[in-house]
């Protein structure tokens, strides 16, 4: 029996396993391996901090619908690849043979140390419920004399709509209390990929919040001493083991770490592993670090890993990936209304929030269906036993 292994509970294999539970792979061993089993979908994040979802309604619970789909949970993290051998080392010491490897593993930020401010970095996704947590917790603590400071550091959509909605989330829960909001950016203006008016609307949304933004200007001692709490969102960096030759063994990857893949998903050097997602450095072109490419990549990941696996035994050949230049940006800004942006086209108001999240609930919902089958309750003995056999398969 051949074995595929999809590392990484990311969006693309939220949907390569959907793929599976219409249509099985017979003669395939699929194992899910996956530090958290709530996978948050990125589009619902800033809706959830901004307290209009809880955690549970915007994330995909991939142990259920791993097992809907035929498939082995493994709660683990991938330490080392070695894709001479085709095995990956867990954090555990425990390895995992593959015949193919899908990485779709996203990225992280590795924020500087600091002195005064409680840094919230907004990557890895899946670590920002626990971060969150303790922030609010913290909040619940504060003194209600004296203001409070929240900075967003970097200036593209995920820091700007984070410090939209936190700063809301907190002004609602307190509302006695003072909270004021910056932005730092090294940029020269916000949201760089996004239409004029878009930009204008997203001006006014900050004013409308009172946020002071400061271009031209990066993280600080200043900011540190300034600040309570600085929401840390510059550019998407490849986890540490992607970044370590010693740890990714010979898988081609380019200056940053990112796995370098063909218009067919396939790592250059290595054809049995696939990426997707921000972890992957597609062909040719700079490919914006943004879940929506993710998402677009999950159904030619889907046909391309049948395709890799013979799966039926005449599997036709692998399908290429158009990433699409322009695409719809839906913003929340953290008061009931988001701001759309397509090309050279933007609006906004309450409408494009109701939209945004009417298109976010239709895509959670495609993954609910195979879940509700699968209650957790009802997987964790099973759990259990694919954690204690794939213990024993450690070398
Ligand atoms: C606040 C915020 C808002 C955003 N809003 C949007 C938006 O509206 N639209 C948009 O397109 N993008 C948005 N983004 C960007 C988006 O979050 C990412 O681009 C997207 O999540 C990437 O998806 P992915 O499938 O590559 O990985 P992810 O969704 O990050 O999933 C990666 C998975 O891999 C797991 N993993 C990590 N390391 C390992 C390992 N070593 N072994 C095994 N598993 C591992 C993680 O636990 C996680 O389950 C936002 C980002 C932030 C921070």
């Amino acid at each position: 029996m051949k074995r595929l292994v999809l590392a990484g509970a990311g969006h693309a294999h939220a949907l390569v396993l959907r793929a599976l539970v219409q249509q099985p792979m017979p003669g395939v061993e699929v194992v899910v391996v996956s530090p958290q089993p709530l996978a948050p979908y990125s589009g619902m994040v800033p809706g959830w901090l901004a307290g209009h979802y809880r955690f549970d309604e915007i994330a995909i619970h991939f142990p259920p619908l791993a097992m809907a789909a035929g498939a082995r949970w493994c709660q683990g993290e991938i330490d080392t690849l070695d894709p001479a051998r085709r095995q990956v080392r867990l954090a555990d010491g425990s390895t995992l043979d593959y015949d193919v490897l899908s990485l779709n593993v996203g990225s992280t930020l590795q924020p500087p140390p600091a002195e005064h401010a409680q840094i919230l970095p907004l990557r890895p996704l899946a670590m920002l419920h626990g971060r969150y947590d303790s922030l609010l917790e913290r909040w619940g603590r504060e003194p209600a004399g004296r203001p409070f400071v929240v900075t967003a550091v970097g200036g593209g959509a995920a820091g700007f709509e984070a410090l939209l909605a936190v700063l809301a989330r907190l002004r609602a829960l307190r509302p006695e209390c003072v909270v004021h909001g910056g932005l730092v950016t090294r940029g020269t203006r916000l949201l760089p990929g996004l239409a004029p008016t878009a930009r204008r609307a997203a001006q006014r949304a900050l004013d409308r919040a009172g946020v002071t933004v400061q271009f031209g200007s990066g993280w600080c001692s200043s900011v540190d001493r300034s600040s309570d709490v600085v929401i840390w969102a510059t550019g998407a960096e490849a986890h540490g083991w992607q970044r370590d030759p010693a740890r990714r063994g010979s898988l081609a990857v380019d200056d940053q770490g990112f796995v370098r893949i063909d218009e067919q998903l396939r790592s250059v050097s290595h054809p049995q592993v696939f990426a997707t997602g921000d972890c992957a450095s597609w062909a040719g072109l700079a490919l914006p670090k943004a879940g929506v490419h993710a998402v677009r990549m999950g159904p030619v990941l889907a046909s391309n890993l049948r395709a890799a696996l013979r799966v039926p035994a005449a599997a036709g050949d692998l399908r290429q990936h158009r990433p699409q230049r322009h695409f719809l940006a839906l913003l929340a800004t953290g008061d009931g209304r988001a701001i759309a942006s397509r090309g050279p086209f933007g609006a906004e108001g309450a409408w494009a929030w109701r939209w945004k999240d009417r298109i976010d609930r239709r895509f959670l919902k495609q993954f609910i269906t195979a879940q509700a089958a699968f209650p957790p309750a009802s997987i964790q003995s099973p759990l259990a036993e694919v954690s204690a056999r794939h213990s024993g398969e450690s070398s």
